[in-house]
């Protein structure tokens, strides 16, 4: 029974990264540092190389990521290119407004934001998810200033099962408990298996999508008139997150916002 099995040890996995969250969130950013020090070498958790500081970047690579700041497009959050004489909306954003109200992303997704996508995903170095959803705090804060809630990205269970981590979960759990705000992971439901969105146009990842994404049963009077703040690692077409914001809309929701770590920037 190999499938019982990997089950139960990925049951036993989620567990862990449970505990080791709240545990993380619990603390003061430094307090967080230091147990993390403690149980890690100070190494940058892009490159490895040797750092002064227990979990956070080299200077090397803090000063390779693309960090996203205004002027940029109040809708979507991509910075303009040039200089539209104080537009405040972006000509993409008015072409084809998304679902969700504002998006906001720390980094452009270049060298760097990748590899610590990456290891977030798949690596097992969860202490990146508090030093990524750190800094998706301050890109964040307007959002946060203003959420009710925060609901990550869900990954399906066969998915979840196999890689055995939900990375927006685990930014959604820090982002949280680092601003004082409900973080829940159950509301949003994935209840068809997609085919992977890489390497699918547009118009496939849509129609991959339709229907995917539900508000879980009994989710409803948790989303009710509240502006819910959607976290995911990544935003590339916005596929997922329009699909995500259209659903919580659809389960009561007043308002979504989405918070990524990147975000892949149209013409860079
Ligand atoms: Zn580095």
């Amino acid at each position: 029974m190999a499938l019982a099995r990997d089950t139960d040890e990925a049951k036993v996995e989620a567990g862990r990264l449970q505990r080791w969250l709240q545990a993380a969130r619990a603390m003061p950013g430094a307090a967080a540092r230091h147990m993390v020090g403690l149980v890690y070498p100070p190494t940058c958790a892009a490159c490895s190389a040797a750092t002064g500081e227990p979990h956070g970047l080299c200077a090397t690579c803090w000063g390779s990521l693309s960090f996203i700041s205004r002027p940029y497009c109040e809708r979507l959050g991509t910075p303009f290119a040039l200089d539209l004489g104080g537009a405040l909306i972006s000509p993409a954003a008015m072409a084809d407004p998304p679902v969700f109200e504002r998006a906001r992303a720390v980094a452009g997704y270049d060298d760097t934001a990748r590899t610590l996508v990456h290891k977030l995903k798949y690596g097992d170095r969860m202490e990146l998810a508090v030093t990524m959803g750190g800094m998706m705090l301050l890109a964040g804060r307007e959002l946060l200033a203003e959420a009710d809630l925060i609901v990550p990205v869900p990954l399906h269970r066969f998915r979840l099962w196999r890689r055995r981590f939900n990375q927006a979960a685990a930014l959604a759990q820090v982002i949280g408990g680092r601003a004082g705000i409900t973080v829940d992971c159950d509301a949003l439901r994935r209840v068809k298996r997609t085919r992977p969105q890489v390497g699918l146009s547009r118009n496939e990842r849509a129609e991959n999508l339709q229907g995917a994404l539900r508000v879980a049963d009994g989710a409803r009077p948790r989303l009710e008139g509240k502006r819910v703040l959607l976290i995911d690692d990544v935003l590339t077409t916005g596929s997922t997150a329009n699909a995500s914001a259209r659903a919580l809309l659809r389960g009561g929701a007043k308002a979504v916002d989405l918070l990524v770590f990147t975000r892949v920037i149209p013409g860079a």
